[in-house]
Formats: C-alpha cells, structure tokens, sequence
C-alpha cells in the first residue's frame, strides 16, 4: 500500500495524539469534589485515576451508605496509590 508524504504525516501525528493521550492517563488528571481541587491525603499529589466502585454487596448496608445507589466514586493517587472515596461525583479539571 502506498502512502502520499501527507498522509504519513497525517499518521505520524494521529500516533503521536494517541500516545500523548495515553501518557495522559498514565499519569492521571486533576479533580474537584464540591469545587475544592482534590490533593492527596496522604502525599498530597493532585493526579488520580477515576473509578467507580459498586458497593451494594450485604456487608455494606451495614454502613448505611444505600444512599449511594449501590455506587462510590473512587480517585487512587498516581504517585502513592491511596484510594480516596466519594460519595458524589468528582468533576474533571480541564488542562
Ligand atoms: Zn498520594
């Protein structure tokens, strides 16, 4: 298959976008709950993973945290790795 010089700089670039974006992920984004900037409790780092943690197992009635819908919100640090619970969603801060 042949490819004109544009096109493979096309290419080049499409690769270059989705690697920057899976560096992005690696190192995880900045959030807010209730618009304070989340930082880690434990070593104050501003970058997490989101997640979403179903919780609607019997054991955790018992924490009467239904209210919940059977679901919390989870940011890990991406340096140290605690999880930070929410009981609300987290907004995305924009880069
Ligand atoms: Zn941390």
């Amino acid at each position: 298959m042949y490819y004109s010089k544009q096109q493979l700089e096309k290419i080049k670039k499409q690769g270059e976008e989705a690697a920057k974006e899976m560096d992005r992920n690696k190192l995880g984004h900045e959030y807010k709950a209730n618009d304070m900037k989340v930082i880690c409790m434990h070593c104050k780092h501003d970058k997490f993973e989101y997640g979403k943690a179903l919780l609607n197992t019997r054991g955790m009635t018992f924490f009467d945290i239904e209210w919940l819908n059977g679901a919390a919100i989870t940011l890990v640090c991406k340096q140290c790795g605690f999880i930070h619970w929410f009981g609300k969603d987290v907004t995305q801060i924009e880069e």
